[in-house]
Formats: structure tokens, C-alpha cells, sequence
């Protein structure tokens, strides 16, 4: 596609993606407050942003993504605690997310939902691999936007949708919530927290009922070999609890990315 745009075209194309990738690097800012503070059930819309060393708040020109660290060196300008990398980090990392969407779908509800699934699983992934948790605001958020985001994986009207999607949604629920308690039967452990069963309870909402048997193969997949592969690192024997939500998550793009070549599993 890029090698038939001309000249103009090209440059119009690329102006908008950097205007797109701006625009990421500011909600990354924003994502960077919502796994600050979801986690410890605080405001996510107030106060504003302070040091949380020092409690001062932060100026606005000390508030520009990824331009203020590098010009702060990492420091808080009141009392010089490092500020952590993820925060820049998840910044770029929402930005490119957001060009790759326009990238790859245009200027399109599909950029929309890849976008959007892309910024939630960088909240999830620090959230999760941080607390072991993944806060309910945000599974609602993605949930609430799978419902009503215009759909095409139902051949019916835009309420219908509504609706199916919904049902999707909790049907995806409560087979990871049935699954969630045999596991813990057959281990005498809890193998998978309700944070997950509400994860795929909106990734059901998404991609439709039958993509769930999909994501929970290829969440496994991973899981397991990652999670053997920190075992031999760290020399670990028996079970450890993993974090699910980032291979959830990670299986939710590739489902995306990969959807048209997938069979319904069944
Ligand atoms: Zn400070």
C-alpha cells in the first residue's frame, strides 16, 4: 500500500501518524495515572499528579510525556527521586500503539478497537505483574466499549449486536469462572483470580463467544512457556501463581491480528 502512495500522499499519511502518535503519548500519560492509581482505589480524576516521594505536585511543563523525564534525567524537580522508567516507558509504548493501529487499519473503527486493546493490555501487563490484580475499572471500560463499539462479527442490526455482544460477554464469563473453580478443585489452589474471568468477560464482549476457546489456548500457551522458562531461570520448584492477564492480553492481539486466518476452535 505504501509503495503506490505518492509523494503527497505519503507525507499527509505519515502527518497524521505522528499527530497519532502524539496523541498516544498523552493518553500513555494518562494510562500511567490509571496504574498508579486504580490499583490503590484512588481517584483516577483527582488530585492532580504529584510526586509520590515528595507529595509536590507536578507542573504542567513538568508533565509532557517522555520530554519531561529526559529533560528532568529522571529526577523529580523538587526532591530528586528517581522517577521510575516505566512511566516513560508506558508512554512510548501507548504511542507506538497508537501509530501501528493507524499504520495498519487507517483512520477506522478496527484502528479504534486495536488501539484500545493495545493501551489496556499495557495497563494490565504493569498493573498486573505489579499487584496481581486487574482493577475493575478497567475490564468495565473495555467491557462497556466492546458492547457498544459498531460491529460487523454479527450479521444482525446495531442493537442486536448490543445485546449479543453482551451475552457473549457473560457466557465467556462464566465458562472461565466454572473452569476457574474446577482448577482450584483439582490443584487445591487458586489457579486463576476474578480478575481474569472479568478480563475474558470483556474480551468475550469483544471478538464474540466463540473466540474465547482461542484466547485461552493461545493465553496457555504462553503462560506455560513462560512461566517454565522463569522456572529453569530462577531454579524453581512446584507451583508459582502467575500473573494470567498479561497472556490474556498478549492472546487478545494476536486473536485480533491473526482473526481472519483462525477456524472457530468449535
Ligand atoms: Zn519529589
Amino acid at each position: 500500500m505504501m509503495g503506490t502512495m505518492t509523494g503527497t500522499a505519503a507525507m499527509l499519511f505519515y502527518s497524521v501518524g505522528f499527530l497519532i502518535f502524539v496523541l498516544g503519548l498523552v493518553f500513555g500519560s494518562f494510562l500511567n495515572v490509571v496504574i498508579y492509581r486504580a490499583p490503590l482505589e484512588k481517584s483516577i480524576i483527582r488530585p492532580r499528579s504529584f510526586c509520590p516521594a515528595c507529595r509536590t505536585p507536578i507542573a504542567f511543563y513538568d508533565n509532557i510525556p517522555v520530554l519531561s523525564f529526559i529533560l528532568l534525567k529522571g529526577k523529580c524537580r523538587a526532591c530528586g527521586a528517581k522517577i521510575p522508567f516505566v512511566y516513560p516507558l508506558v508512554e512510548i509504548l501507548t504511542g507506538l500503539s497508537f501509530f501501528l493501529s493507524f499504520y495498519f487499519f487507517g483512520l477506522s473503527w478496527k484502528a479504534l478497537e486495536l488501539a484500545v486493546l493495545l493501551a489496556v493490555s499495557i495497563a494490565v501487563t504493569v498493573i498486573d505483574l505489579k499487584h496481581r490484580i486487574i482493577p475493575d475499572e478497567i475490564n468495565i471500560f473495555l467491557f462497556v466499549f466492546a458492547v457498544f463499539l459498531p460491529k460487523d462479527i454479527w450479521n444482525v442490526s446495531y442493537l442486536a449486536g448490543v445485546g449479543l455482544s453482551s451475552l457473549s460477554g457473560l457466557a465467556s464469563g462464566l465458562v472461565l469462572f466454572l473452569i476457574a473453580v474446577a482448577a482450584e478443585k483439582i490443584f487445591k489452589q487458586e489457579a486463576m483470580g476474578m480478575g481474569d474471568v472479568k478480563l475474558i468477560t470483556a474480551l468475550g464482549a469483544f471478538f464474540g463467544f466463540q473466540s474465547i476457546f482461542w484466547l485461552i489456548f493461545i493465553s496457555s500457551l504462553i503462560g506455560s512457556v513462560v512461566g517454565i522458562a522463569v522456572k529453569i531461570r530462577k531454579k524453581e520448584k512446584g507451583y508459582t501463581m502467575i500473573a494470567f492477564g498479561p497472556y490474556l492480553c498478549g492472546a487478545a492481539i494476536i486473536y485480533m491480528l491473526f482473526e481472519p486466518n483462525l477456524k472457530p476452535l468449535f
